[in-house]
């Protein structure tokens, strides 16, 4: 079956009654008829399940759906995007290895990668998204992983998973890719010879901001030992939440596919207004990556960037002018959302740093969502007025 049609049609084994959709199992543990039974559940004999924190039937049934949307072998599903690359880090990288990223990636992942990876020994330099041709000799003797994001949050740079995955394999590298600003319906890395990748699933894959959860599929063997890790330290994800993003699922095709139409239209309206220095969408021609985006993205996504002449002061100006649109930490949610982060998510950081990944005083973040989008683009147009 088709990947989309999974993402409707996988479900968990029903017990008596036949519901139609899938019932919630809200339960820490799972009861045994005999002692036989029980010996054999945790001697790895059946596929029973034991405790909600190694196994819970929402749980997989919502992971099931992710490795069948995203080409991969096995799935590990986490309590949070962060939990998710936490785990993958930790499971598969060890003293002494080095850690491969690039300068573009979510601000929480940074802080993980430069405060606490370094105490387990572990080493770590980045690539900058705008020298794709500096990857190569970045490489150390050392390298075990290489992370990414493509598009990048929130600069939306375009790596080539191609290319690096061309390069993983001659280096024997895993590549280990964040997917969360594409979603699988619109990027599957694994396609390109990924061999994981993550996801917060409180963006997109939930797409109406009502619960957190993470995921990480790919390669089987890497995965066991992801899953190992988890069930032993415990970043488990809520059955509640599993089963939410579970439901979820079944909307993400026809969702990702109006969130994309939507913002291709805001970005293609908004592309030469006066008050827009630059404006980055990975489907519009300007896009320095575009031709990379063409080949491995099916639309480009719902997160469109500009950077306003007025800087700083332009941005605060066009936050508070908002009427509609909501001003919020989140994204990838049916209520559209602008973010600054200059002012916000990346105020701590001085201008050059902040330059430094491509985050200029005048950038504003759109998460498009699912409102009509001539009252998106109204709300934006008359912010910009004000700017
Ligand atoms: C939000 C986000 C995360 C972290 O996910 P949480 O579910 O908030 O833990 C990781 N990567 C990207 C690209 C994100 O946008």
């Amino acid at each position: 079956m088709n990947p989309i049609t999974q993402a409707i049609r996988i479900q968990t084994d029903r017990t008596n009654e036949m519901e139609h959709s899938t019932p919630l199992f809200l339960t820490s543990s799972f009861c045994y008829d005999n002692a036989e039974e029980m010996r054999a559940a945790f001697a790895d004999e059946t596929d029973d399940n034991i405790y909600s924190r190694f196994s819970n039937p929402s749980v997989q049934e919502f992971t099931d759906k992710m490795v069948a949307l995203e080409g991969a072998e096995a799935g590990c599903s986490t309590a949070s995007g962060m939990s998710a690359i936490f785990a993958s880090f930790m499971a598969l990288l060890k003293k002494g290895d080095h850690l491969l990223s690039c300068n573009s990636i979510f601000g929480s992942t940074h802080t993980m990668i430069k405060k606490y990876l370094p105490n387990y020994g572990i080493e770590y330099s980045y690539v900058s998204a705008d020298h794709p041709d500096d990857w190569e000799a970045a490489i150390r003797p050392n390298t075990k992983m290489i992370y990414i994001e493509t598009p990048t949050n929130p600069g939306l740079a375009i790596i080539d998973l191609e290319k690096l995955s061309k390069l993983a394999k001659k280096y024997n590298l895993i590549l280990n890719v964040d997917n969360c600003f594409a979603t699988p319906v619109c990027q599957r890395p694994i396609d390109f010879g990924a061999h994981l990748v993550i996801h917060s699933a409180t963006k997109w894959i939930d797409g109406q901001g009502r619960v957190l959860g993470g995921v990480v599929v790919g390669k089987k063997e890497l995965i066991e030992d992801i899953f190992a890790f988890c069930r032993s330290t415990g970043p488990a994800m809520s059955p509640f939440s599993a089963w939410v993003l579970s439901k979820s699922l079944e909307t993400l095709d026809v969702r990702m596919e109006r969130h994309a139409k939507n913002a291709l239209h805001i970005a293609t309206t908004l592309q030469h207004h006066p008050k827009i220095s630059f404006l980055k969408y990975p489907f519009l021609p300007s896009h320095p990556q575009y031709e990379i985006a063409i080949k491995q993205m099916q639309n480009g996504g719902g997160i469109v960037c500009f950077n306003l002449v007025g800087g700083l002061e332009s941005g605060r100006t066009f936050l508070n002018s908002l009427k509609m649109l909501s001003l919020t930490a989140n994204l990838g949610d049916t209520r559209s959302i602008a973010s600054h982060p200059a002012s916000t998510t990346h105020a701590k950081l001085t201008e050059e740093e902040r330059l430094a990944t491509n985050i200029t005083s005048g950038l504003i973040r759109i998460s498009v969502g699912l409102e009509h989008v001539d009252d998106i683009l109204a709300d934006i147009l008359q912010a910009l007025e004000q700017c």
